[in-house]
């Protein structure tokens, strides 16, 4: 089936950085083509953005595990004085709960399909 690729869009292409464009087929059907032919149609292209949202989110996550984890060990190396110390402690609770909150969010997100 000729198929003629039309504008680009804003979306990368989930299998590469390339930029995917819009795709018609001659039945007018979309989709999406990136520079290297990686193709989606656009119910495809919805559960790969959604696989890498969830993937990005996990990567905050744990992110923000590690934020807690260096603060702990500079809590324990450095006495510091007590203002720095509980500026410290703050962003510890404050990190803890940032990842606890983005668990969640993570968890209680559904997919459509
Ligand atoms: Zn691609």
């Amino acid at each position: 089936m000729k198929k003629s690729t039309d504008r680009e869009t804003v979306y990368s292409c989930p299998d590469c950085v390339g930029v995917l464009k819009v795709e018609m087929s001659d039945g007018g059907r979309k989709g999406y083509v990136c520079q290297v032919g990686h193709r989606f149609s656009t119910h495809s292209l919805l559960n790969a953005k959604e696989k890498e949202l969830e993937k990005a989110l996990w990567a905050a996550a744990v992110l923000l595990l590690h934020t807690v984890n260096v603060h702990e060990e500079l809590l324990l190396q450095q006495p510091g004085s007590s203002k720095t110390r509980s500026a410290l402690q703050r962003r510890v609770r404050e990190a803890k709960q940032q990842y606890r909150t983005l668990v969640r969010m993570i968890e209680h997100t559904h997919g459509t399909t």
